[in-house]
């Protein structure tokens, strides 16, 4: 086992990540930038090391100054937590030069999966189900039209490199196609430096349903249900839930096997998160996270598995704890994301807490790196933490939820706890009846 990890991230992540840590006996490092030297992460380490000035680039993105991190404190293991350098290959390979231990898949994994081209033809080799579209790249527009035409339109052209929903286009039709594919090329040249696009069918009222994995590198893998995350604005995950109110036993069993049958293929190594569209009863890949998710306690409420301890015992060579069969899934779990932004407009609302008491009680778990004085930065993301509430139905579930957002108090900025009020009381949340553009449509017409 590593006798220290260093958690190379910041927030609630780096958080969670240090009392799995704690849990296991290991000792930790908070790295921060000068903008989170007060960051609860950093009280809590064994040990704290400034690695730069705010912007991420030049701090938690700054590979030469967390490798000198690691160098100063002797850490054996580094935690990538999400976002940041958690899917950075290269970063991954440096440690590993260095012998210091990354918690997360191998390299070749981590670059397979980055590459959404390479990603589907790999989920294709591995039997799981993928969205028709083109085989690869589409290099003329002679050829996107025949692969439209033979899909049926409308399409979607989508950027290889893409990520966090950028590089993507609709065409309703054959005159649409050409603009799109120019749009989306010129985009994902912008935004990735890659302007290679490939072309898929566009799901009209999908839900997006990913099924958590983990695996252990020797060909072992289990699979930990599906968490439910089509409640999305500008393709950000705002709602989740575990399981999903739309599948039923056997095609969650059906998914969750393919899925781990893959991974056991590809004898990956540690969580990850295969995510797909869901419609029509039929699941089509769209990507796998190499990582660690932001939504993961969900999976966690209802399995009781701590996801992160996994993912460090893995990394240091052992063994999963449990096998298929030892899963089962309990109850039901919603994950709320509060962001410190206007609930009507979203726009941004950094500063002070003035006062923060976060709700308590049975099935209720908050994680959250902010306390009552604590400034919220504006360099960074602006989750505040994350509400996640257990019931032993969906029901259950959804009436504490509804008591925990009527205690939880946040003053002195502006945060989306009351949007979410405002969604626990809607039939349709009520009844789990949503697809993904179910919440812009409803934030629209609630102007
Ligand atoms: P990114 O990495 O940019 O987030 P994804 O492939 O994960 O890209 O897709 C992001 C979102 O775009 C999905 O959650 C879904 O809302 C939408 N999307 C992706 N592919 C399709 C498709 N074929 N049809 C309809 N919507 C899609």
């Amino acid at each position: 086992m590593f006798s220290k990890i260093l958690i190379a991230n910041r927030g609630e992540i780096a958080l969670r990540v240090l009392r799995a840590c704690k849990e296991l006996g290991i000792a930790t490092v908070a790295v921060h930038s000068t903008a989170d030297a007060d960051a609860m992460h950093v009280r809590l380490a064994d040990e704290s090391v400034c690695i730069g000035p705010p912007p991420a680039r030049d701090s938690y993105l700054n590979i030469p100054s967390l490798l000198a991190a690691c160098e100063i404190t002797g850490a054996d293991a580094v935690h990538p937590g999400y976002g940041f350098l958690s899917e950075n290959a290269r970063f991954a390979d440096i440690l590993a030069a260095h012998g210091v231990a990354f918690i997360g898949p191998s390299p070749e994994h981590i670059r397979i999966m980055g590459d959404k081209i390479e990603a589907k033809r790999t989920a294709m080799q591995l039997g799981i189900p993928v969205v028709p579209g083109s085989d690869g790249a589409v290099t003329s527009e002679v050829e996107a039209r025949r692969i439209a035409a033979d899909i049926g339109y409308p399409v979607l052209i989508k950027a290889s490199a893409g990520g966090g929903g950028r590089g993507m286009k609709v065409a309703h039709t054959p005159e649409d196609l050409e603009v799109a594919l120019g749009t989306a090329r010129s985009e994902a040249k912008a935004a990735f430096g890659d302007d290679a696009v490939y072309i898929e069918k566009y799901l009209a009222k999908p839900r997006h349903i990913e099924i958590q994995v983990l695996g252990d590198g020797n060909g072992n893998a289990v699979h930990l249900g599906e968490r439910d995350c089509s409640l999305q604005r500008r393709h950000q995950k705002v709602w989740e839930e575990a399981l999903s109110p739309a599948l039923n036993e056997s095609q969650r069993q059906e998914i969750g096997e393919t899925v781990a049958a893959a991974m056991r293929k590809l004898r990956y190594s540690g969580a990850g998160t295969v995510e797909f569209l869901y419609e029509d009863g039929e699941f089509y890949f769209i990507e796998m996270n190499t990582r660690l998710q932001v939504e993961h306690p969900v999976t966690e409420m209802i399995t009781g598995i701590d996801i992160v301890n996994e993912q460090i015992r893995v990394a240091s060579g052992s063994p999963l704890s449990m096998r298929q069969s030892d899963i089962t899934f309990n109850g039901h779990a919603i994950e709320c994301r509060i962001n410190a932004e206007d609930p009507r407009t979203f726009a941004p609302s950094p500063g002070r807490i003035s006062y923060f008491h976060p709700p308590g009680g049975l099935g209720v778990r908050v994680d959250s790196g902010v306390y009552q004085g604590y400034v919220i930065p504006p360099y960074y993301d602006s989750l505040i933490g994350k509400l996640i509430v257990h019931g032993r139905n969906r029901v259950e579930c959804m009436m504490r939820l509804r008591r925990c957002l009527d205690e939880f108090v946040v003053d002195g900025i502006r945060s989306t706890i009351p949007l979410f009020r405002a969604l626990v009381d809607d039939p349709d949340i009520a009844n789990g009846v949503y697809d993904i553009h179910w919440l812009e449509n409803w934030l629209g017409s609630h102007d």
